[in-house]
């Protein structure tokens, strides 16, 4: 068969047959086919059954909310889709201390105008007012000690919330379009290819042989969105634990009239009974790599441990239903993009194609968005529809150089290469390739580089600068969901294991001898998100100290090194959002999903970056190794960390290399030292930093020092940043002496002294132990932001470095702004980033510290003992 009409629509969800419904309406005369790998919804096997959705408007794009109230008008005032709708309102509760449900409850707030003092009255306590909404009589129930619920911090109430059974409404719509005659289906279709000719694109070839073309072409279904255009940094498939419950009719009776309960911290839901059946999510894990197979090919069943954790939570608040049975579980495959808004954009790089796709939660309001994507396609309003409802509020696939097939060679694999060549691959670039002369795959990264480390703080806790709390916020995010990942994955690098967690949210605390805050902190206090600001212990705040143990955290993380109790001077704060992750392993995972996402890695010795192939001004590739293999590329991005001023000179005013002192303290084997163990453990002793902040430490002066609860191997993680040192052992290509890595072994006297100094008053069990030391070498900016950019008179050139001491948090994140400064898309953080004049930067205050440049490294001044 062949089709060839004038609109192809390839999915069959809501925004799929909405966008038909539209379309046909408005030019009677015009032909439709929408195809679909799926099966009809009103097919037999798939006969409907209920499957409740929200309808909601909390999504981050600005339209969100206009779009929630008109799908709900829409339906409402559609006499036979009314009956999909049920109006129940929500409630989302939080356990205490959880940093990362109160900041969705904080955003809800917002959304729902609750967060002002004057309607703090709306929100409502727990337990008392899930009691009164849920009417429970039982009240003893919830009241009796140690239940659960008490555990329940905050819940709110959104009386408008609504859900809709969106089988039916699917299935409303499915007949709507069949009554049309200008629409036809095509259902169970396996696509081989699109047809693209001169960047227009024509239509699809299926498997079968057969072609449809249409004058125009909009993707809906997310799978085929991420086969076909490369979707997936915005498009996400993953799978969530969702069953059934069909408990007696004496509790169906009891909670007939619930509304949906949200445990926003164990990420539960129960929605209200439909049909007997109470449909119950648990999103703790997400299943998949974000690319997900179809729905009816997964083979699954309820895990008992998700089964335990699902009855655990209907304990909590419907504690009647907790031991019913469930009727059915499945996996159930969501689609999300970053920004959790949805899509609908003209490809920017191809004519004849649209994008119009929403996230999984938001598609009963693709009711009123197909006549939105019809708009786009007639060029209607053209303009507004696209700023206020695409991905991330931005345009839509890459829009400029280098095209998506061009090469891109990213020389580096540390923390600014990998987070680049993640997101480049991310955004659907197929020609990534990242050098690096460390064979990583084998070493599981360790070297000298800054990110090949045991581990790194994690901490949002940036002052005044508001752009990098907001990303260290958003990289927490992505931290969270990398552990979960990591237990799911279905392969795993030799370096890591399924029961390896990357981040450990163990707390940090930041202190010194003196009372009082100093300025950075005093500014981080003041200007954290209020939502959060629960998270922040000062240490020595009584109230504040019991509010720790209400919150079940060990005493022992708010004074580790028991000062008060030895009448030694302590002050600052514990940070219950900061802690850290394994580096190694962290920048090993990475290697890996850019490897799963087709990124070419080339690793090792021979892949050591030798020299720039040019054209004139242009640079066009990299030679590596000794014998020179070639790398054509139409951009080269130098990620190379310490080394990057060594290999394009026109950095050295902007970054300075730089060392660090490390130190690793091995304890004794465990049965020997068990307290060691106990004591040095996650649990009970957190990352923590002594005088850290405006930390060049005079004199004999200890500070500028920081520290890791133990691995679990045993080691004990400590470094020195109180001075830095350089190493102008390096002629650049300008003729210009410059600091540049060396491998020399041992510490500076100066680094150790600290290091002893500190361990004798705080921890004098370490001392004497054995010890192992590392220069880590910094990249400093001159005014401590990153350097991304291309370099200025050099065509096909950037940089992505200058990490400061900071950038290991941001590497889930941060490739974002690099790929956007690749695409020319200008941000508040492409313009943190971009190549300044150094003088109107700072240089002065960074490179020349107060009392002149930090000390050159002296190799008879290094010793690697106590
Ligand atoms: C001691 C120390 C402690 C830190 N602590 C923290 C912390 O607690 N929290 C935090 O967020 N950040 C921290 N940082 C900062 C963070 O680690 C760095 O900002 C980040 O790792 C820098 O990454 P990068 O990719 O720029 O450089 P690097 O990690 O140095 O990577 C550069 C890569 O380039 C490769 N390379 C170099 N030359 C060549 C060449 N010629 N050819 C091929 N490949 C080459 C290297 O082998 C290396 O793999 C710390 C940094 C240091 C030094």
């Amino acid at each position: 068969m062949t089709f060839t009409g004038d609109l192809l629509i390839i999915g069959n969800g809501a925004m799929a047959l909405s966008t038909a419904l539209a379309f046909s309406a408005r030019h009677p005369a015009a032909q439709v086919m929408v195809i679909s790998d799926r099966k009809a919804p009103d097919d037999i096997e798939t006969a409907y059954v209920v499957d409740l959705r929200r309808l909601q408007g909390d999504c981050q794009s600005s339209a969100a909310p206009s779009f929630f109230t008109e799908a709900r008008r829409i339906i409402c005032d559609d006499r036979e889709l009314r009956h999909c709708l049920f109006t129940r309102g929500e409630v989302f509760a939080l356990v205490k201390g959880d940093a990362k449900s109160t900041k969705i409850l904080e955003e809800k707030k917002a959304t729902l105008g609750l967060d002002d003092q004057k309607s703090a009255s709306k929100i409502l306590p727990s337990p008392e007012s899930i009691r009164s909404i849920l009417s429970i009589s039982n009240a003893e129930d919830l009241e009796r000690p140690g239940h659960t619920t008490s555990r329940w911090q905050e819940a709110i109430f959104d009386k408008n919330a609504a859900i809709v059974d969106l089988n039916q409404l699917l299935l409303i719509l499915f007949h709507r379009c069949q009554a049309r005659s200008n629409i036809a289906f095509k259902f169970g279709v396996d696509i081989e290819h699109p047809i693209i000719s001169d960047n227009v694109f024509k239509g699809v070839v299926l498997k079968e042989g057969s072609q449809i073309t249409a004058q125009t072409t909009v993707l809906v279904d997310a799978q085929i969105c991420q086969k076909l255009m490369g979707l997936s940094p915005w498009v996400r498939i993953t799978g969530h634990d969702t069953t059934w419950l069909k408990p007696s009719e004496s509790v169906l009776r009891k909670y007939k009239d619930i509304p949906v309960l949200t445990n926003l911290s164990t990420c539960f839901t129960v929605f209200p009974p439909v049909n007997g059946e109470f449909k119950c999510t648990l999103k703790l894990n997400d299943y998949g790599d974000g690319n997900a197979p179809g729905i009816d090919s997964c083979p699954w069943s309820l895990t008992p441990s998700t089964e335990r954790e699902i009855r655990r939570n209907l304990a909590e608040i419907l504690p009647e239903a907790a031991d019913q049975p469930f009727s059915r579980s499945r996996l159930e495959w969501a689609m999300t993009t970053e920004s959790r808004s949805g899509f609908i954009a003209r490809n920017s790089q191809m004519d004849g194609l649209f994008i119009a796709t929403l996230p999984t939660t938001l598609e009963p309001q693709a009711i009123c968005l197909g006549a939105k994507a019809v708009d786009l396609i007639d060029q209607v309003a053209t303009s507004s529809l696209s700023q206020k409802w695409s991905l991330s509020d931005t345009n839509t696939a890459p829009k400029s150089t280098p095209g998506l097939h061009k090469p891109i060679i990213i020389v580096g694999a540390g923390v600014f290469g990998l987070t680049t060549a993640l997101h480049l691959a991310q955004r659907g670039y197929k020609n990534v390739t990242i050098l690096d002369r460390e064979a990583y795959d084998q070493t599981g990264y360790t070297s000298s580089a800054a990110s090949a480390d045991r581990n790194k703080i994690i901490r949002a806790s940036y002052g005044k600068q508001k752009l990098y709390e907001r990303l260290a916020f958003k990289s927490l995010d992505s931290w969270e969901k990398w552990n979960s990942d990591v237990r799911n994955a279905s392969e795993l690098p030799d370096s890591l294991h399924f029961s390896d967690r990357l981040w450990d949210n163990c707390g940090f605390v930041r202190a010194g001898e003196l009372s009082g805050l100093d300025p950075q902190e005093t500014a981080t206090q003041d200007g954290f998100p209020e939502a959060l600001k629960d998270t922040q212990y000062r240490l020595t705040d009584e109230s504040r100290k019991r509010d720790a143990q209400m919150n079940d955290i060990n005493p022992t993380k708010l004074d580790p090194f028991n000062r008060l109790q030895r009448g030694l001077g302590w002050d600052g704060i514990l940070d219950g959002t900061g802690g850290y992750v394994a580096a190694d392993k962290s920048c090993s995972w990475v290697l890996h999903l850019c490897q799963k996402l087709g990124v070419q890695i080339r690793l090792g010795d021979q892949y050591t970056f030798k020299e720039f192939i040019r054209d004139g001004d242009k640079i066009i590739g990299v030679q590596t190794g000794l014998d020179g293999t070639s790398f054509p590329a139409d951009l080269v991005i130098v990620a190379a960390g310490g080394w990057t001023p060594s290999i394009v000179p026109e950095v050295a005013d902007l970054l300075q290399t730089t060392a660090g002192s490390v130190a690793k303290i091995q304890l004794p084997p465990q049965n020997e030292r068990p307290d060691l163990w106990k004591k040095y453990s996650s649990s009970e002793f957190p990352c923590w930093s002594w005088r850290l902040t405006g930390s060049k430490m005079q004199g004999t002066e200890v500070g500028g020092i920081y520290g890791f609860p133990r691995t679990q191997d045993g080691l004990i993680k400590i470094g020195f940043r109180g001075t830095k040192w350089t190493n102008m052992a390096y002629s650049n290509a300008e003729g210009r002496l410059i600091s540049y890595p060396t491998s020399a072994h041992g510490l500076p006297n100066k680094a150790l002294d600290n290091i002893r100094e500190f361990c004798k008053e705080n921890m004098p069990d370490l001392v004497g132990l054995p010890l192992a030391t590392r220069l880590c070498w910094y990249t400093d900016s001159v005014d401590s932001n990153f350097l991304v950019d291309r370099v200025p008179g050099t065509e096909g050139l950037m940089v992505a470095s200058g990490g400061s001491g900071h950038a290991f948090k941001f590497l889930p994140v941060l490739g974002e702004h690099v790929v956007d400064i690749v695409e020319r898309i200008e941000t508040d953080y492409t313009n943190l980033f971009k190549w300044r004049d150094p003088s109107a930067a700072g240089q002065k205050a960074r490179f020349n510290t107060p009392s002149g440049n930090w000390p050159e490294l002296k190799r008879d001044d290094l010793s690697g003992s106590w």
